[in-house]
């Protein structure tokens, strides 16, 4: 019993002496919770507690920003050239231009719009909350994630005909770099035969084959980077799971069926019915709405999904301002990677009925009066750290409040934790 094993440490907080060992916080003593302080709930309980990915779970609010920080997409991109070096932007452009293809599909995210559809509509506009970032492969250091590569059999993309590819992962397979860990662009010139045919549609289109994404026309189409923009973002939204929202469900119902209009025009149907979402086909694609936001967040934070291995790590340790800081009753029903400690405060209630992972050395802490409920769901640190625990902190013969609903899970807590909570057979 901690009682008996820190008899010797009395410590002396604000004035008054008190058995908790783990020192003073605003007055309060703390120490870590054990198992004489948890209360269960019944199973009726353990019934409410839902786990669901619901994408709702997943819509970043703009006001609580710890509580779903922000994700970095690994990114690197890969030019595509015959052997005579003609068909593609070469080794002395391609830095620049790469850099600035990913740069204005950053800009893209963080620029949202409004949606045109439904007309009226109230749907709000919210940061997509993710970035993405060049990214370098262990041998690869001096590339910095731009990659040129010249083969006659593989630089090329046919999007229709006898001869047609874009579905073929040849290149990705033999040029891919780091494809378990990064998002891999590559940027296709059209066959030169296809482009001498009259029949052939010289387009700027892509496709999306898992972590590996083929973009077309962009180096004969000639213009910025940053005009790619939308069709980067709109490969990528596949690539996170988002499918096209004009012609079957996509699972989304703030993204309406529509005529997919390439723009707005002064009349007919298409002066109402165009849309400016990411996933439909058309001249802007740079609407994301909170669905599809909170569908690609659910995505990032499935363990062991394919869009959760492309994400810059940086759940794993304490990052300043990042502390969760409950004043309200919560109930957190999404799964989340935090980055900084939570603090329960006096009054508030949190109940977290799903995965949280807290960072290295970090903490819970229920203050007095504040109530701590957990369900049967893992608490642990996603990088295999160590964390401490869950702490109650007193005032007084006030303490905070902590109850299981079912059997959490505890993974790579502190040894002390563990033998607190394990000391009556918990
Ligand atoms: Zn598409």
């Amino acid at each position: 019993m901690w009682r008996f094993k820190y008899v010797g440490l009395l410590i002396f907080c604000l004035g008054a002496i008190s058995l908790f060992n783990q020192g003073c916080q605003h007055g309060f003593s703390a120490r870590l919770l054990t198992a004489a302080d948890v209360q269960h709930s019944d199973s009726e309980n353990n019934a409410k507690v839902s786990t669901r990915n619901t994408y709702q779970y997943y819509v970043p609010d703009p006001n609580r920003p710890e509580l779903q920080p922000l994700r970095t997409i690994r990114v690197n991109v890969h030019f595509m050239n015959s052997v005579d070096g003609t068909k593609n932007y070469g080794p002395d452009q391609a830095p620049e231009f790469g850099q600035k293809l990913i740069d204005g599909a950053n800009d893209q995210l963080r620029k949202n719009q409004k949606m045109w559809l439904p007309l009226g509509n109230e749907t709000p506009v919210l940061f997509p909350n993710y970035q993405l970032k060049l990214a370098s492969s262990e041998g690869y250091e001096r590339e910095g994630g731009i990659y040129c590569h010249h083969d006659d059999n593989l630089f090329f993309f046919v999007s229709t005909g006898r001869n047609r590819n874009h579905y073929s992962r040849d290149v990705i397979k033999e040029y891919g770099i780091g494809l378990d860990s990064i998002l891999n662009l590559f940027v296709m010139p059209h066959h030169p035969d296809s482009i001498k045919s009259e029949s052939y549609n010289v387009t700027t289109s892509g496709i999306a084959l898992g972590t590996g994404v083929k973009l077309s026309g962009i180096f004969e189409n000639g213009k910025q980077a940053y005009s790619s923009r939308g069709l980067v973002n709109h490969e990528i939204g596949h690539v996170l799971g988002l499918n096209h929202s004009w012609s079957g469900n996509d699972g989304c119902e703030d993204t309406p069926r529509h005529r997919n209009c390439w723009n707005l025009s002064k009349d007919g149907p298409c002066a109402t019915e165009a849309s400016n979402n990411l996933m439909d086909y058309n001249a802007k694609q740079h609407a994301w709405t909170p669905c599809q936001i909170g569908k690609i967040h659910a995505g990032f934070a499935r363990e062991g999904s394919k869009s959760r291995k492309l994400l810059v790590k940086d759940w794993c340790t304490k990052r300043v301002g990042q502390t969760v800081i409950v004043t309200v009753d919560e109930t957190w029903s999404g799964a989340k990677d935090l980055s900084g400690d939570i603090v329960v405060k006096t009054g508030a209630r949190l109940q977290i009925n799903n995965r949280v992972s807290l960072p290295a050395d970090g903490k819970i802490s229920v203050e007095p009066g504040a109530e701590l409920i957990v369900g049967p769901v893992k608490l642990h640190n996603a990088c295999g750290y160590t964390w401490q625990g869950i702490e109650v902190l007193r005032k007084g013969k006030e303490s905070g409040s902590v109850s299981f609903i079912g059997q959490p899970i505890f993974e790579n807590t502190s040894e002390e934790f563990v033998k607190g909570i394990s000391s009556k057979g918990f």
